[in-house]
């Protein structure tokens, strides 16, 4: 059993101290693909993230909109790397990295790296008004689902004892700014939750009447995907009764009021989904960073000068063959994950890097029940086709079959019964499945 001397946090090693150690930062999709890849190679891999899980981010919005409980889709990290015996994980912040002395200052210690693979992926911006979150809550964490949960599910309960029209109608009222992926989702599933699964719950008013409003300053909602999707999109969320307003750039938002220009809504729920900003931890590496604070990596995945420090996920900037930065997806994350490892080994090996090329699986956005827009570019699939392949696709892709078997059941129950299952307010909304 040996320990770093140069650490100092302990870390309880069972592989000889010759292997080379790699430290991951972060266990979401780019960190935890890439631990689990080095799984047969001749290192010591240590992941660090400062929660003690991996969240399937792509299905958070059910979370916050009462339709999944957070266990189906977080899983502890330790749990999904139990039989990985060259892999350990520690519950720990990483505040700044110092590349010349390969080292990591952790918020309680330090620790030192032969290879590193920093995958802290991003999180919301609100384009220079930090102050606007407040009022408008972003979806990134489990915390931020059950914050968005509560003011829905409060903002339905606060109208039936109101009996000022006014303010009543302010109660009902939600506005989702953002109109990429994560807003369609958002609003899609308030205006279901709204018409169908609340439509019998209250007696002083009636649900279907609220007033859900998807704000988009560009000229179309899921600007990445192609035209007729798009207005394929538009067209559902119209359907389910969403008032979407494109070319309208949002320019203040105080609590219970959103501004766009002179146009003034009166909204007591305002729901953040857009603009994205990477993890202040790439700004530390003392490399050239974008506007959203990316780092400009080489083409191997590692940062200039650096050949031992690998950047992965939405906290890499780096152009895809068609010319484009790709995109802040779980595929890009993954698949560079995966790559940085087999460069890792092949360094080992003493063979050069290979360069990363993403091969893009497919892009989808779910709209509301049985309904979404998938674009695979050789197919393009809206309606139900494309839904059953989100949920395909979704469900393959969570953590752990009981986690599967749980969301499919839940899907199943919700699809028929028009039911959402965790209609629940509590501060400290608990996980019901804990391992
Ligand atoms: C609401 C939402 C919906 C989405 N839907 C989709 C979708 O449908 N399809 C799709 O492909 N993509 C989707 N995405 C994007 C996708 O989730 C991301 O592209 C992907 O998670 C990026 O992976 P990553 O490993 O780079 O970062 P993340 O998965 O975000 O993981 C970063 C990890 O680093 C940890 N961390 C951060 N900072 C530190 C630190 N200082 N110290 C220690 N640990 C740290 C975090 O706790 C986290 O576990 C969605 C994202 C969101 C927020």
């Amino acid at each position: 059993m040996v320990e770093r001397k140069s650490s100092r946090l302990s870390h309880v090693v069972t592989m000889p101290a010759e292997r080379p150690e790699v430290i991951i930062i972060g266990g979401g999709f780019g960190g935890l693909y890439a631990a689990r890849a080095l799984r047969r190679a001749a290192v010591r891999v240590t992941l660090l993230d400062r929660r003690n899980h991996h969240l399937f981010q792509p299905l958070l919005y059910q979370v916050a909109m009462a339709a999944l409980s957070p266990g189906e889709i977080a899983s502890p990290i330790r749990w999904i790397l139990r039989r990985q015996k060259n892999a350990g994980v520690l519950l720990a912040e990483v505040t700044r990295i110092d590349p010349a002395e390969k080292r990591l200052v952790l918020a309680d210690g330090e620790m030192f790296y032969d290879y590193l693979i920093v995958a802290s992926g991003a999180t919301h911006a609100y384009f220079g008004h930090d102050e606007w979150r407040t009022a408008a809550p972003g979806l990134k964490t489990l915390e931020d689902a059950l914050e968005i949960r509560r003011r829905v599910l409060l903002a339905f309960e606060r109208a039936e004892r109101e009996t000022d029209p006014a303010r009543r109608q302010a109660l009902l009222t939600f506005v989702v700014i953002g109109g990429g992926p994560t807003g369609v989702e958002m609003a899609g599933a308030l205006a279901e939750m709204a018409r169908q699964s609340l439509a019998r719950d209250f007696r002083h008013f009636d649900p279907g009447s609220a007033r859900i409003v998807l704000v988009e300053g560009g000229p179309g909602v899921l600007a990445t995907f192609p035209e007729p999707l798009s207005k394929a999109a538009r067209r559902d969320l119209v359907r389910l009764g969403v008032e979407v307003r494109t070319g309208a750039p949002v320019t203040s938002v105080s609590p219970g009021r959103v501004e766009m220009g002179a146009d003034v809504l009166a909204a007591a729920t305002i729901l953040w989904a857009a603009g994205v900003a990477a993890s202040p931890l790439g700004a530390t590496l003392g490399v050239p960073v974008d506007r959203a604070g990316r780092v400009f990596i080489n083409p191997d995945l590692t940062i200039p000068g650096h050949p031992e420090v690998f950047v992965i996920g939405d906290l890499a900037s780096l152009t895809g063959a068609d010319g484009r930065g790709l995109p802040g997806v779980a595929q890009v994350a993954i698949q560079m994950g995966r790559h940085a490892a087999r460069n890792i080994q092949d360094a080992i090996a003493g063979r050069p890097y290979e360069p990363f090329s993403y091969r893009n699986l497919g892009n989808m956005a779910t709209i509301g029940r049985a309904s979404a827009v998938a674009d695979f570019g050789w197919l393009r699939l809206k309606g139900l086709l494309a839904w059953q392949a989100w949920l395909f696709v979704h469900i393959m892709n969570l953590i752990g079959f009981r986690n599967r078997l749980v969301v499919l059941v839940q899907w199943a129950w919700a699809y028929f019964s028009y039911q959402r299952a965790v209609r629940l307010i509590t501060g400290h909304d608990e996980d019901r499945h804990s391992r």
